[in-house]
């Protein structure tokens, strides 16, 4: 039994708390809740309880069969029946106002038929069997799919198993999640009657998970009153001061967004520009951010002005003119149309200012793409329709660059990676605290990948989690990356917009670094990391390969670990050579002692050193040792040819050196780049090395792979 239906035969079924209830009660529930006491009406007929339902229903989609959702309220009606919520009412007004929020947004009608649904298998008599002998397979899966795991069986793992379970379902079918977030909607709207722990319990879950789930699948409406929600909870004196703000600014006289929008209407009517400009008042939390962002709110602050137009050409000619005829404010423009956010929203934003100075934000998209920003999944229907095939125009080259996260919107890029990573979490907890985390990261950067794709990442991403969001457990093999066309260390921090070509070894024996985890952010890639680290403990002699593979080729020497000796302050220790910047003798080197005794070595100029000096962590004294052995990564730049490849790994060979890895880039204006790892018997020898790379045809350039620069 969910936690707020209620036994009337249990003691006290109408708490004193629900004269603390939060807001006011809805006025539409009040009237479901009595039409639902009357029963059901005749047979075949539209009970009224769902008549409000019906109408936002077929609002949307005019020509829906109501017949299921008839059915759907009946069977839900007569199981919930003597139930009561902890409020008092009846306990079907709960899934009646759940499937109402979703008939509002525009969900399809097998999504509204299993959230009538939602709570019979979980609370009453009623099971998945019958749910799909009178429902179908569909529905049956989707009421599963949002169905709680039990205590009795689960323990305290049961919320993170039913988390766990409820996000593989949506997998699957992203209908899952929809009805989710609308029960969780309506569960916080209601949370009043709850022990105040228990409210702070939820809101808590809300605001780590289910908000940033509705970020992602892009519902913001409900994340926004969501958000309004679990502030009024957790924060309950932010949320007085900003309510205290609004009603101020409410009750002034003058209204700079009105007038703003009043003038902007003039200037698309003149250009005979079709559009709607509407005033949108800013949520609390969007207040109270704005409000710490700026210190003082002015009267433009408190909303943003929508302008809606019929064809995606429109958004660009109604930037023109507010662009030409007010002032914008260049730096606040954003063009989410050509370069779309991870989750489904469309939308052009820029800002205007008035001439004392105040600022409006303006947001422009069509019909269509409002629908999508307010509802996201919701709004796509019936996801297993067949795709309307976009016409030729309509493919063109923004179209054509694929688009990962948006090419299927039913299993977006993020979700997949997240289903991925959670198979690998070991335990609920693991699972629980990762997800937490996963969630809280802003999915805020797009990336570029040179075919064109995209891949979304939390701010704050290195190439290494670019690598692993790509592929997998295959990215162990990637020994290098480059951003925006050149080459950097796979521990470089990605920014917005960044092209990111990742370089693939050929060896399927590669290995990741350690120090890989100290850059890696996203769960997807440490995961992974550990995993292979724990799957393969590192043997006690100094063995670590940098970014590469480490086995050597047919006939070359054996390969051996370069030569860094034992540390000078801690004998005995086991030396790593650091991957992002291979260090050679007779780099200047430090070390820094990691987990498990072991000293990774980096050259000091290294990037990482930098951060790790700042970070407070302490440096251990290192020092060349006698062996001359050492590996390095080479980078041979030349003009296309054929038989070029060939050639350069006979000259390598011919100097009797081991190549431990090669990759080779595709051209790009006949110019090639190839990547070599390299295990040299004597590190002295790697001028004479060079030299000979150099004479081989075609070749003009060789180089070393450097280290960043210090700079954070
Ligand atoms: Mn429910």
């Amino acid at each position: 039994m969910s936690a707020e239906a209620t036994n009337p035969a249990t003691p006290g079924p109408i708490t004193p708390a629900a004269q603390r209830r939060r807001g006011r009660p809805r006025i539409d529930l009040r009237r479901l809740g009595r039409a639902a006491l009357l029963g059901p009406a005749a047979r075949d007929r539209l009970p009224d309880a769902i008549a409000h339902v019906a109408e936002a229903h077929r609002a949307h989609h005019p020509d829906a069969d109501l017949d299921p959702l008839r059915r759907a309220y009946v069977l839900a009606e007569s199981s919930h029946r003597g139930q009561m919520r902890k409020s008092g009412e009846p306990y079907i007004t709960h899934p009646l106002a759940v499937t109402l929020i979703l008939a509002e947004l525009g969900a399809e009608t097998t999504t509204l038929t299993a959230s009538l649904l939602h709570d019979t298998v979980e609370d009453t008599e009623v099971t998945l069997d019958q749910v799909r002998a009178e429902f179908g397979e569909e529905v049956r899966y989707l009421v599963d799919g949002v169905t709680k795991l039990e205590k009795v069986d689960y323990g305290a793992a049961a919320e993170p198993e039913t988390f766990r379970k409820m996000l593989v379902a949506t997998g699957s079918d992203v209908r899952v999640m929809s009805i989710k977030l609308a029960d969780r909607l309506h569960n916080m709207r209601t949370l009043g009657v709850m022990r105040p722990e228990k409210q702070e319990r939820i809101a808590k879950v809300t605001k780590d998970v289910l908000i940033p789930l509705a970020e992602r699948l892009g519902v913001q409406a409900l994340k926004t009153e969501l958000e309004d929600l679990v502030f009024a909870i957790l924060r309950p004196e932010e949320y007085a001061r900003t309510r205290e703000l609004v009603l101020e600014n409410s009750s002034r006289a003058d209204d700079p967004l009105a007038e703003i929008a009043e003038e902007v209407r003039g200037v698309l009517r003149e250009a005979g520009l079709q559009a709607e400009v509407q005033i949108r008042p800013r949520h609390f939390v969007s207040v109270h951010r704005v409000s710490r962002k700026r210190g003082e709110m002015r009267g433009a602050d408190f909303g943003r002005l929508l302008v809606l137009v019929n064809e995606d050409a429109d958004c660009y000619g109604v930037l023109g003119e507010l662009h030409t005829c007010l002032t914008p404010v260049v730096s606040e423009f954003k063009d989410f149309i050509a370069v779309p956010k991870f989750n489904l929203y469309q939308s052009l934003h820029t800002a205007v200012a008035r001439s004392d100075g105040q600022v409006a934000e303006v947001l422009i998209r069509t019909h269509q793409m409002h629908k999508v920003a307010e509802a996201g999944v919701i709004a796509l229907g019936n996801p297993y329709a067949a795709p309307e095939a976009p016409s030729a125009e309509e493919q063109g080259d923004g179209a054509r660059a694929a688009d990962e996260e948006r090419a299927d919107p039913t299993r977006p890029g993020w979700l997949s990676r997240l289903l991925d990573w959670q198979e690998a979490a070991p335990d609920p907890d693991t699972f629980w605290s990762t997800l937490r985390e996963d969630l809280a990261q802003d999915r805020e950067i797009t990336v570029f990948r040179p075919d064109g794709g995209t891949l979304g990442l939390p701010a704050g991403a290195s190439c290494i989690d670019a690598a692993y969001a790509q592929y997998g457990e295959d990215a162990h093999a990637c020994i290098g990356a480059r951003v925006n066309g050149r080459l950097a260390r796979l521990s470089t921090v990605l920014s917005d917009g960044d092209t990111v070509q990742l370089l693939m070894g050929q060896d399927p024996a590669s290995e990741p670094s350690r120090e890989w985890l100290e850059h890696a952010h996203t769960p997807v890639a440490r995961i992974a990391i550990t995993r292979w680290l724990a799957a393969h403990p590192a043997p006690a002699a100094p063995s670590e390969a940098p970014a590469a593979t480490r086995r050597p080729a047919a006939d070359g020497p054996a390969a051996r670990p370069a030569a860094a000796d034992v540390v000078v302050d801690r004998p005995g220790a086991t030396v790593r050579l650091a991957g992002c910047c291979t260090p050679v003798p007779p780099d200047a080197i430090t070390g820094f002692p990691v987990r498990g005794g072991v000293v990774t070595v980096h050259r000091v100029e290294c990037a990482a050193v930098g951060r790790m000096k700042e970070a407070g962590r302490a440096e251990a004294g290192v020092r060349w040792g006698d062996t001359g052995e050492c590996r390095v990564t080479l980078y041979a730049e030349s003009f296309g040819r054929p038989h070029l490849l060939a050639d350069l790994t006979e000259a390598i060979a011919l100097e009797g050196v081991a190549i431990v890895s090669a990759t080779v880039e595709p051209p790009s204006q006949q110019r090639v780049r190839h990547t070599y790892t390299l295990e040299l018997p004597d590190a002295a020898h790697l001028p004479a090395l060079m030299r000979a790379m150099r004479d081989v045809p075609g070749v003009f350039d060789v180089s070393r792979a450097q280290p960043q620069s210090a700079t954070p």
